[in-house]
C-alpha cells in the first residue's frame, strides 16, 4: 500500500489528537486508508424535499423543510427524551433524541427555517424522525455539488466530537482532495480493463462523491469485485495449498470392515447421492493429503451412515475415529445408531460428553490411548486435553457452526498428522454464502432423500383454529403416532419461556389427560438425567406428546413422530423452522408440520409461513432466509468474518461472487499458489488485506 494511505490519521487537517482517539476506539479508523474505506451507508438526494403529509414508515431517508415550533425534554431517566416539533405548510412532526439531552436544549431557535435529514419511523400510530441531523436551511454546507449526499454511519461519541455524517464528510472531503495519483491499483490491468471497471483512486472518488447513480453503479461494483474477489482468491489458494502441502494419512485400502459392512450388515440401500459422497471420500482420503470436507444434506437425507462407513475405511486402515457433536442430546443419539452398527462388526464405540463420570473416564481414556477403543462419538469434550488418541485418523464434525474453525485445529492436534475431517452440516447454506463460508473446504451435497419418503405437509394456523389442532392431534395419536410440540426459546428471558412451555404443558394436559394420553417434557433447565430420562420416554414409544423448547432442534430421531407442531412460529427464524421440520418424516408415515402463530403478522413473518407452507426444500428455505435476513443471521457467520465485509452483500451480490470466483478459479489453475512474477500483485494485496483487518461489524 502506499505510504500516503498509511498515514495516521490525527495527520488529516481537521483530525487531530483527540478526533482520532474516537476514530480508532469507534470505528478502528487509524489510517487514511481505514478512512477511505468508511464507505457511506447510503445517499440522499438532497435536491429533494418531502413534505411532512407525504411521510410513511416506509420511506428511506427523507430530506424535510421547515420551522421548529417547540422543544420540550420530557420522561425520566432512562426514559428521557428531547423532542422538537417541526412544522412545514402541511402538518407538523416530532423529531425525537434519545440522548444527548444537554447539547440539544437550547440548540433550536424558533422562526427559523431548518433543513432535517432522517428516517421516518412509526410509534404508536403517529410519525416521528429519531435522532436526524438538523441544519440551518442558509447553511451553505449542505448544499454539495453533488446530488448524491453521502450519509455516513456515526455515533453519539463520534458526534460529540462533531463527526456526525456531515463532520465525516468534511473529512472524506478533505482526505480526497489530496488522494491523486497516491492510490496504486490493487487490481491486474487485465481484469480493469476485461471487466471494464474504474481505477481505484476513481472509485474511492465516486464512492464518497457520486455525481450521479451511474457514477455511484460503477464505484460499488468496482469496490465489490475486488473485495469478493481477494476473498475467493484467499481462499481458493489456502484450499491449493492445504492440497499440496498439507501431509495426512494415507488410507490406502478399503478393506474387511468396510465390505462386510456394506455386504452383510447395510440397513437400507444406499441412495445414489450417499454413494457419491462417499466415493468423493474415498477419494481424498487415500490421496495421502489431508481432507477437509464439507457435507451438506438436508436433514433426513442420511449423513450419518456416510459419516461411519467413511469411518470405517479408517479403522480399515489401523486409524480410530471420533465424531463429534454440539449437544449432549445429539451426542448420545449419534451413539446409539452408531454403536448398534459397530456392534455388527465387534467395534469398540465409546461416548465422552461433560457428564461422563469420572469412574468411567478412567477406563475410557486409557483404552482410548492403547487403541482399544475403535470410535470416539462425544462432545465438546473430545477436544479437552486429556483426551488423547493412538492413532486418531479421520474426524467427523456434525453440525460444524457450533464449532469453530479452532476446534477443527485442536482435533489436528490430536495426531503427529492432522487427521482427515468431514465436517457435516445439516443447515443447508445458500451456496454464495457456503462459497465464503467454506470457500476452502471441498463440499460434498446430498441432494436426495432415501426412497419412500412422503414430503411433509405443512400448514399455517392462527390460534382460532387451535380446536381443529387438537382434533387432528388425537386423530394422529388414535394411528399410532408421536407428536412433538414446540415452544419458542429466547435465551434474554428463559423464565418467560419455561412459562410459555408450563402453560402449554397445563393446557395440553387438560387436553389430552392420562390415562388415556401420556406426554413428555424437556426444556433446558432440567438436569440431564432427567431430559434424558424424558427423552428416551418419547423415544421407546411410551409417551404420545413430547411438549419442549427447542432443545430437540437438531438431530434426534424418532421416525414414528410424525406430526411437529411449532407454537408462536412467527418468533422461530426460518431455518429454525425448517430444522425443526426435519424431526418428523423420517418414518414410512406421512408427516405433518403445523405452524401455529397469531393473527397478526409482520411482513417478514408472513413470508417466514408462507415459505415454509410452500416448500420442503432446504436450499430453497435457506435462500430466503438469506433474503430476508441478510449473512449476519444466518447461524455460522457470527464467527466467520463473513460480516466484515464492507461494502459487498453476500445476499445481493451473488452474481459478482459468482462472477470473481471463477476468475480465481482460472488464475490459480495456471499458477496455484501465485508464484508466478504475473501475479505479484494478487500476492502482495492478500498480504496487505490481512494486515489492514478491521472489524466493521461494528459499523452497520
Ligand atoms: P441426517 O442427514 O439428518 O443426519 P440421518 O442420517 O439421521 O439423516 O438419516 C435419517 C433417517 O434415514 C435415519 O433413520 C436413517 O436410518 C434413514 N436412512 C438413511 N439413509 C437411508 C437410505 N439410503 N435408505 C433408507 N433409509 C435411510
Ligand atoms: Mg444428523
Amino acid at each position: 500500500m502506499s505510504a500516503f494511505l498509511e498515514t495516521k490519521i490525527e495527520f488529516l487537517k481537521g483530525v487531530g489528537p483527540m478526533r482520532a482517539d474516537v476514530l480508532k476506539s469507534e470505528f478502528g479508523i487509524f489510517t487514511y486508508y481505514d478512512l477511505l474505506c468508511l464507505y457511506p451507508f447510503r445517499y440522499v438526494d438532497r435536491s429533494k424535499f418531502y413534505k411532512i403529509k407525504e411521510i410513511t414508515e416506509e420511506l428511506p431517508y427523507v430530506q424535510l423543510k421547515g420551522k421548529i415550533i417547540k422543544t420540550e425534554t420530557v420522561g425520566e431517566k432512562f426514559n428521557k427524551r428531547f423532542l422538537a416539533y417541526l412544522k412545514d405548510e402541511t402538518g407538523v412532526i416530532e423529531l425525537i433524541w434519545f440522548q444527548g439531552h444537554r447539547w440539544l436544549e437550547g440548540k433550536f431557535k424558533t422562526d427559523t427555517e431548518y433543513v432535517v435529514l432522517g428516517k421516518p419511523a412509526e410509534y404508536r400510530g403517529k410519525f416521528n424522525i429519531p435522532h436526524p441531523d438538523v441544519d440551518l436551511a442558509s447553511d451553505e454546507s449542505i448544499k454539495l455539488n453533488s446530488a448524491l449526499q453521502p450519509v455516513y454511519p456515526s455515533t453519539e461519541k463520534l458526534k460529540a466530537k462533531g463527526l456526525d455524517t456531515k463532520g465525516l464528510m468534511k473529512l472524506q472531503e478533505t482526505l480526497l482532495a489530496q488522494i491523486q495519483n497516491k492510490v496504486s491499483e490493487t487490481l491486474p490491468a487485465e481484469l480493469i480493463s476485461k471487466y471494464k471497471l474504474i481505477n481505484k483512486e476513481q472509485a474511492y472518488k465516486q464512492i464518497h462523491f457520486p455525481v450521479n447513480p451511474q457514477s455511484l453503479k460503477q464505484a460499488e461494483y468496482r469496490l465489490k469485485f475486488e473485495e469478493l474477489f481477494y476473498i475467493q482468491l484467499k481462499l481458493l489458494k489456502s484450499k491449493n495449498y492445504r492440497k499440496q502441502e498439507t501431509q495426512s494419512f494415507m488410507f490406502e485400502k478399503v478393506g474387511h470392515y468396510f465390505n462386510s459392512f456394506f455386504n452383510e450388515h447395510l440397513p437400507f440401500e444406499l441412495t445414489g447421492a450417499q454413494k457419491r459422497v462417499l466415493k468423493e471420500i474415498r477419494g481424498d482420503v487415500k490421496a495421502g493429503k489431508q481432507m477437509n470436507r464439507l457435507l451438506q444434506g438436508d436433514v433426513g437425507s442420511g449423513k450419518t451412515i456416510v459419516a461411519f462407513m467413511s469411518m470405517l475405511i479408517a479403522i480399515d486402515n489401523g486409524y480410530q475415529a471420533a465424531m463429534l457433536a454440539p449437544t449432549e442430546i445429539l451426542a448420545q443419539q449419534h451413539f446409539k445408531t452408531i454403536s448398534r452398527l459397530a456392534e455388527k462388526l465387534n467395534l469398540n464405540c465409546r461416548l465422552l460428553t461433560g457428564s461422563t463420570k469420572a469412574k468411567e473416564r478412567k477406563t475410557l481414556l486409557p483404552d482410548l490411548v492403547e487403541g482399544k477403543i475403535h470410535i470416539l462419538i462425544g462432545t465438546h469434550a473430545v477436544l479437552e486435553d486429556p483426551v488423547q488418541f493412538k492413532n486418531l485418523g479421520f474426524v467427523v464434525i456434525d453440525e460444524q457452526h457450533r464449532f469453530g474453525v479452532a476446534q477443527r485445529a485442536t482435533m489436528h492436534a490430536k495426531n503427529t498428522k492432522a487427521p482427515h475431517i468431514l465436517v457435516m452440516s445439516a443447515t443447508p447454506i445458500p451456496r454464495t454464502l457456503a462459497m465464503t463460508l467454506y470457500g476452502d473446504l471441498d463440499t460434498s451435497v446430498i441432494d436426495e432423500l432415501p426412497p419412500g419418503r412422503k414430503p411433509i405437509q405443512t400448514v399455517h394456523y392462527t390460534d382460532a383454529k387451535r380446536l381443529r389442532l387438537y382434533g387432528f392431534m388425537k386423530e394422529q395419536i388414535k394411528l399410532g403416532r408421536q407428536i412433538y410440540v414446540v415452544y419458542p426459546l429466547i435465551e434474554e428471558s428463559e423464565k418467560l419461556d419455561l412459562k410459555n412451555l408450563m402453560e402449554g404443558y397445563d393446557s395440553l394436559s387438560q387436553e389430552f389427560p392420562l390415562p388415556q394420553y401420556r406426554m413428555s417434557i424437556l426444556h433446558g433447565r432440567m438436569p440431564s438425567d432427567k431430559k434424558d430420562f424424558e427423552m428416551q420416554a418419547f423415544a421407546k414409544g411410551q409417551t404420545h406428546i413430547l411438549v419442549s423448547t427447542t432443545v430437540i432442534e437438531v438431530g434426534v430421531d424418532v421416525p414414528n413422530a410424525s406430526v411437529m407442531v411449532i407454537e408462536n412460529a412467527e418468533r422461530f427464524g426460518l431455518s429454525q423452522l425448517h430444522q425443526l421440520r426435519g424431526r418428523v418424516g423420517r418414518g414410512g408415515e406421512q408427516s405433518y408440520c403445523i405452524l401455529m402463530s397469531s393473527y397478526k403478522l409482520s411482513h417478514e413473518g408472513k413470508i417466514r409461513m408462507e415459505t415454509m407452507v410452500r416448500t420442503n426444500d432446504g436450499f430453497e428455505v435457506a435462500e430466503v432466509d438469506l433474503q430476508l435476513r441478510g449473512p449476519g443471521d444466518i447461524e455460522g457467520t457470527q464467527q466467520s468474518g463473513v460480516l466484515n465485509l464492507r461494502i459487498a452483500d453476500l445476499a445481493k451480490d451473488q452474481q459478482i461472487l459468482q462472477l470473481v470466483r471463477q476468475i480465481a478459479t482460472e488464475i490459480l489453475n495456471k499458477d496455484p499458489l501465485l508464484q508466478k512474477a504475473e501475479n505479484q500483485i494478487l500476492n502482495t494485496q492478500l498480504i496487505n488485506e490481512s494486515k489492514t483487518k478491521i472489524n466493521w461489524s461494528k459499523v452497520a
